[in-house]
This record gives C-alpha cells, sequence and structure tokens, in this order.
C-alpha cells in the first residue's frame, strides 16, 4: 500500500480538498507555495502515463474542477500545472497556484507549515468546488 492509498483509507491524516470514486486530493504536506494541492487516483499505479487513457482524461477533468477551486479560494494568476512523481511511487498532479514562475519551485519547499492555515486552506478550496 502506498503513503497516498494510506491517506485515503484515512489511516494518515491529510487536509482533504475533493474527492470522488476515482480520484482524491489533497494539501501537499511540504508545499511548494500555499495552496498546493495532489490529485490522486484511488487505483494504485506509479507511473502516471500508464494509466488507461481514459481513466487519464477522468483524472485531468477532475484536476480541472479542483484548480478551479483553488483559482477562486486563493488570489493567482493562474494554477500550474506538474508531474513529477520520483518520490512517491503512485501516480499524482500537482496543483499550484501561480503569480510568478518561481512560486513552482520544487527546490524550495515550504517546510513545517502552519496547520491552522493548511486546514483554512483546505476548507477554502474544498467549499469552491464544484
Ligand atoms: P513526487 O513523487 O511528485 O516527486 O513528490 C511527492 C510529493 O508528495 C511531494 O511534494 C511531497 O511533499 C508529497 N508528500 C509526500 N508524502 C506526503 C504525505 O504523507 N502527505 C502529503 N500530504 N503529501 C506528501
Amino acid at each position: 500500500m502506498t503513503i497516498f492509498s494510506k491517506i485515503m483509507a484515512g489511516e494518515i491524516p491529510c487536509y482533504k480538498v475533493a474527492e470522488n470514486d476515482e480520484f482524491f486530493a489533497f494539501l501537499d504536506i511540504n508545499p511548494v507555495n500555499w495552496g498546493h494541492t495532489l490529485v490522486v487516483p484511488r487505483q494504485e499505479t506509479d507511473y502516471i502515463f500508464d494509466l488507461d487513457p481514459e481513466h487519464l482524461g477522468r483524472m485531468a477533468k477532475f484536476s480541472q474542477r479542483v484548480a478551479k477551486a483553488i483559482r477562486k479560494a486563493i488570489p493567482c494568476r493562474k494554477v500550474g500545472v506538474t508531474v513529477l512523481g520520483l518520490e512517491v511511487p503512485h501516480a499524482h498532479i500537482h496543483l499550484v497556484p501561480l503569480q510568478q514562475e518561481g512560486d513552482m519551485n520544487f527546490s524550495h519547499k515550504i517546510s513545517d507549515p502552519d496547520p491552522k492555515r493548511m486546514a483554512e486552506l483546505a476548507e477554502a478550496i474544498a467549499s469552491n468546488f464544484e
């Protein structure tokens, strides 16, 4: 079971943003910027481009809904999209609110982010998810 599957199973706490029967979205625990969100399929697949094409398409649509919620909740120019997958072997899409290019620098993460602010951000994004 991957760490993300444990999060989805409720075995590890997270700041949940959205979910449906196939996908789950929650805040990255070491965000590159406030509101940094991960979208994960419930199905355990390491490499995102190994997903069935239809499944990947639905993941993109779900991510679009999450990105719209992020943009409503957090003032930003755009929501950036990245796929890395070098650390956790469970496919995921990073969504990061951007004011400038440097807001998506994976070499500079916010370590030990304030839990109250994280909870407030997750709630704000969740309440804008449609
Ligand atoms: P990647 O696999 O895309 O290179 O990086 C994995 C991402 O997942 C990192 O940005 C990391 O901060 C995040 N991450 C790793 N473990 C956890 C966790 O237990 N909870 C949350 N919310 N995020 C995690």
